[in-house]
């Protein structure tokens, strides 16, 4: 579900693991700048805001979740941030830049190292695919 709402970037993507898990789970985006914001008001507040967006194009007697689980890519030391992303002016030859091996001893994957499939897990895929082909090659 896509929903444009007025805090710009605010919750604005929600998918539903009903299907895919056979649980009563939402999951919900904050991407970009928003998705810097979010990791600094408390969990309650946050729940909240994402309460608030979901109530509008739905009902306002939408429940409170039983249970939330929040994730604060940016300031993870081990992740700091979640995808990588060419913005606008940057070079398109970017990833096949950052895939470049180092001295033939050391080659990259993943996903930013992806020309055509950034920032999926297809992507990463194929990047490792490339990857040991470079090498044995
Ligand atoms: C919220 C979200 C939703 C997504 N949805 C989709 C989707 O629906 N479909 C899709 O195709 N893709 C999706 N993606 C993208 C996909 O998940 C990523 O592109 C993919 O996981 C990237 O894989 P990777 O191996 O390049 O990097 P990662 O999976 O990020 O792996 C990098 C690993 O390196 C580790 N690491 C970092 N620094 C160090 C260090 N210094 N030393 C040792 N280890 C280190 C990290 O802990 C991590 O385990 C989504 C991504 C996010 C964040």
């Amino acid at each position: 579900m896509e929903y444009l709402p007025e805090k710009h970037g605010e919750s604005t993507e929600w998918e539903s693991f009903v299907q895919a898990a056979r649980k009563p789970v939402l999951l919900s985006f904050n991407a970009g700048d928003r998705g810097r914001a979010i990791e600094v008001p408390t969990d309650d507040q946050t729940v909240a805001g994402a309460l608030n967006t979901l109530r509008v194009p739905f009902s306002e007697n939408t429940p409170s979740p039983e249970d939330f689980q929040i994730t604060r890519w940016g300031s993870d030391p081990f992740v700091f941030g979640s995808c990588s992303f060419n913005p606008a002016g940057s070079h398109p030859q970017k990833p096949r830049e950052l895939a470049h091996p180092l001295r033939d001893r050391l080659y990259f994957a993943g996903e930013a190292t992806e020309q055509n499939d950034i920032g999926t897990a297809h992507g990463v895929y194929l990047s490792g695919i490339r990857a040991a082909d470079e090498i044995l090659g």
